[in-house]
């Protein structure tokens, strides 16, 4: 069946549709339903089922749950592990030196937090929303906008059973149409129709790039004399060089559980450096490793978190909708945290959301949700460490981390010496070409400590149906040969943490191959690639990581 010849797709209405069950698009349907229980409320993930595609550290700041859930302390929940010891150390190749917890701003403190799977707790959140009359839909991937006079109405899913050359199967099904008076994007970090919905309304006209990290991380189940419950351990330096931004994070949980995870900046230069290999590495170090021993690798992944802050935050509202979330970029990079920002703006445009449609409004602008966050909670959060990216990224991790802390401090106690500083370049143009560049040569995995993508992958239960379009797209295959490929020595296959890029050669030329099936739907690619020539779009609905515990 041709793109002309599709039949008509159903359409279904309610007050508010929400895209992605994560922590923002489900504290946002919570306290919707908290506010107004008569209006309808539909969520929309492409995961398999909720948490599926969630990937996160994670110590939470509770107070997003605090705020929506004020009873959940006192229930039977995934959030159980608080931390106990909380330590930051910056390496060199074989020592570590830790930084006194005195000389860290407060604003760093994890004091009252809690290790969890963030997975968990939205699958938690979820039985919250359904229990209040809130229908989740997993498994339907919101594929584009549905747009009436201008403004946003509400969004299509995509259809299913579309094979590999663009023609329907026998198991072909139309997406359908959800229609919404406010629809709010909740897809987290480099969300595909939020970054439409951006250029679209044009909502970072007057801001600074947004910037982005690719976190990795591993789930262990360790040898109960290497577990210590609650332990928190932050590193920064080696194997990163002092111009790569990045570092890593190590979190003792639940029943001898550590997850394990290392960022790397993406705006580091060297087109050869592998996110992938650096967090290999990273585990080898004798401040980590034997915390491994006798332990089982469970679980593997990697997503983008954002990380351009106050500066960054685009214009949230649009007609007929808003930004949420990691989607508009409330990470706080020093504290590693953006889960409770995610939850609290969720709850935010809800109250807006909530307030409009009791007024009767529909498909306008939510102004109010704008002029609100930056003088709420989430503003103040951003606001303290606006400087921290920009320092590391211009003087680089000792000098600009130091510094980062001195702003850090200066804020807390009320103001700044250094105003708010911009962000330069966007990722993507970062990259160096690989002539200027120093190839790294990475160690081949043990596989018992360290360990190669594709096994990885395998750790991660990511599954998409084969016979389906590939949904990673490269707008110009040429450039991608002149440009990815002769200038910047093919980065894609060093940056992907699953191993989807790769330039083979046949018959004397290189061929760009796209194992689109081990795509972890961590949007890196979306973002790094040198020419923006790479469009992440979503696969076909339930395709995709299967995280469990992450
Ligand atoms: C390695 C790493 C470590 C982190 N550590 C911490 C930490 O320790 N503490 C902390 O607080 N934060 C941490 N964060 C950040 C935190 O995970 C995010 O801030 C938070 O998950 C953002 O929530 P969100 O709801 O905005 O987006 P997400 O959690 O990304 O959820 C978005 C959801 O939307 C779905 N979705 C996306 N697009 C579509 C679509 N088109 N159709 C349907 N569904 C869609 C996705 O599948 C996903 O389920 C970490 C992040 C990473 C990557
Ligand atoms: S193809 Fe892109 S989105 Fe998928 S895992 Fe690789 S870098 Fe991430």
């Amino acid at each position: 069946m041709n793109a002309n010849d599709l039949p008509a797709r159903e359409a279904m209405e309610f007050d508010v549709v929400i895209v992605g069950a994560g922590p923002a698009g489900l504290a946002a349907a919570i306290k919707l339903k908290q506010i107004a229980p008569e209006k309808s409320v539909v969520v929309v993930e492409k995961g398999s089922e909720v948490g599926a595609h969630i990937l996160s550290g994670a110590v939470i700041d509770p107070i997003g749950l605090d705020h929506l859930i004020p009873e959940w302390r006192g229930e039977d929940t995934p959030v159980r592990t608080p931390v106990s010891s909380d330590r930051f150390y910056v390496l060199g190749p074989s020592g570590a030196l830790r930084v006194p917890n005195l000389l860290m701003p407060p604003l760093m403190s994890n004091h009252g937090n809690f290790i969890v799977s963030l997975g968990d707790v939205c699958r938690y959140l979820a039985q919250k929303a359904e229990a209040l009359g809130v229908e989740i839909y997993p498994g339907f991937a919101a594929a584009e906008m549905l747009y009436e006079n201008g403004a946003v109405a509400g969004i299509a899913t995509g259809d299913m059973g579309v094979g590999k050359d663009g023609h329907s199967k026998a198991s072909f099904t139309r997406g359908m149409e959800l229609r919404a008076k406010y629809t709010l994007f909740a897809e987290g970090a480099r969300g595909s129709l939020s970054k439409v919905l951006i250029e679209r309304f044009g909502l970072s006209q007057d801001r600074q790039p947004q910037k982005f990290g690719i976190g990795l991380k591993e789930l262990w189940q360790v040898a109960p004399e290497s577990f210590r419950s609650g332990l928190v351990q932050h590193t920064m330096g080696w194997p990163l060089s002092n111009r790569t931004g990045g570092g890593s994070f190590l979190y003792h949980f639940g029943d001898n559980l550590v997850s394990v995870g290392f960022v790397v900046h993406l705006n580091y230069e060297n087109p050869y450096l592998s996110p992938f290999e650096e967090f290999q590495r990273f585990k080898t170090h004798p401040l980590v490793r034997n915390t491994f021993a006798g332990g089982k690798r469970i679980c593997y992944g990697a997503r983008a978190i954002t990380e351009g802050g106050w500066q960054s935050v685009p214009n949230l509202v649009f007609p007929g909708g808003a930004l949420i979330g990691c989607a508009a970029g409330f990470m706080n990079l020093p504290r590693i945290k953006g889960s409770h920002n995610a939850m609290l703006s969720g709850m935010l445009a809800a109250e807006h959301v909530a307030a409009a449609l009791a007024a009767g409004r529909t498909h306008d602008e939510l102004l109010s949700y704008e002029a609100a966050w930056r003088g709420s909670p989430i503003g103040r959060d951003l606001w303290r460490v606006r400087n921290a990216k920009p320092l590391w990224s211009k003087l680089g991790t000792v000098a600009g981390v130091a510094l980062g802390a001195f702003d850090m401090w200066t804020n807390t106690l009320g103001f700044s010496l250094i105003g708010t500083l911009g962000h330069g370049k966007p990722d993507f143009a970062t990259l160096k070409p690989a002539a200027s560049c120093k190839p790294i040569a990475y160690k081949k995995p043990d596989s018992k400590l360290t360990f190669d993508r594709l096994s990885s992958v395998y750790l991660s239960n990511t599954n998409h149906e084969e016979d389906q379009p590939v949904h990673l797209i490269v707008r110009d295959s040429a450039l991608q040969k002149s440009s990815e490929h002769d200038v910047y020595a093919g980065p894609s296959a060093r940056y992907c943490p699953a191993g989807v890029y790769e330039w083979v050669e046949e018959a004397g030329k290189p061929r760009y191959v796209i194992n689109a099936q081990n795509c972890v739907h961590c949007k890196t690619c979306d973002i790094k690639d040198p020419n923006q020539n790479i469009n992440w779009a979503p696969p076909e609905g339930g395709g995709g990581p299967n995280y469990t515990n992450m």
